[in-house]
């Protein structure tokens, strides 16, 4: 079985002293292709110098992370532009709204996602979205962008059944991390996960942030999470659609392969 992680923030400094372990682990746990996610410009040029160390693992994202909204200038649409002629970089973001921790102000932050909604649409590329709190502006806001967006996924959807059907309806897909295995606060996104269209479903670790809290006991991990445990993420994720590991894995990879135009990919 293999698997896309479609979301690592692997130039996290959490990683710094490991990094090549966590990416062989990575690929002994069959996870094939990692999608290495820019959080600021900086990160952002970060993430494409490691995909340029493992073009046949990984590809970079470009973005400003809504909780660094605040930084975004007309400089970084720029600096993002000419950086996308790479040919590693696979999608636009990590960018969206976050109106739970308002590390930047909402202005700012509806500021830096339209920007950039702006550029990946006039260079034609994916976008990677990040909501939190907000789904009633992200909505509206991705409402006037979408037809220009070749394709878009709402990552770590943990909303409600009204922002999910909305994104549905916006043909976005839907990214599911390692919350889906908490006990108490994942217990709603369970409920929706059967939900999601097997065509729109993708999976992500978002390490090393959302440590899976089923992970089994002894494993050394140090709180960090990895995109070796995104197996465990889903065979949770197996378990509720009542779906296969197997055909889990064959659907998720081809839709990952599909929507970051990964080599091999059919579609
Ligand atoms: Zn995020």
């Amino acid at each position: 079985m293999e698997w896309i992680d479609i979301c690592v923030n692997l130039t996290h400094e959490s990683f710094r002293r490991d990094r090549d372990a966590v990416i062989e682990r990575a690929a002994q746990a069959g996870v094939r292709w990692m999608l290495v996610t820019g959080s600021d410009e900086t990160e952002s040029r970060r993430c494409l110098e490691l995909a340029a160390q493992h073009p046949d693992r990984m590809r970079a994202t470009l973005g400003v992370h809504p909780h660094h909204a605040s930084q975004w200038q007309e400089r970084t649409g720029y600096r993002f532009a000419e950086d996308a002629a790479h040919p590693l970089v696979a999608a636009m973001g990590e960018m969206g709204l976050d109106y739970y921790r308002n590390h930047s102000t909402p202005a700012a932050q509806r500021h830096a996602f339209e920007a950039q909604l702006e550029l990946a649409a006039d260079l034609g590329f994916p976008v990677f979205l990040h909501e939190r709190e907000a789904s009633g502006d992200f909505g509206d806001i991705l409402a006037r962008y979408r037809d220009r967006l070749p394709n878009a996924v709402v990552h770590c959807f943990t909303s409600d059944a009204a922002a999910l059907d909305r994104y549905l309806e916006m043909d976005c897909h839907i990214g599911i991390t390692g919350w889906v295995c908490d006990e108490r606060r994942g217990q709603d996104l369970q409920a929706l996960v059967p939900r999601i269209p097997d065509a729109r479903l993708l999976l992500e670790t978002d390490s090393p942030y959302l440590l899976p809290r089923t992970l089994p006991k002894g494993l050394p991990h140090g709180r960090r999470n990895e995109p070796a445990f995104l197996p465990h993420i889903a065979e949770h994720v197996a378990r509720l659609r009542g779906a296969s590991v197997a055909a889990l894995a064959a659907r998720t990879s081809a839709n990952a392969a599909a929507f970051y135009r990964l080599p091999g990919s059919t579609a």
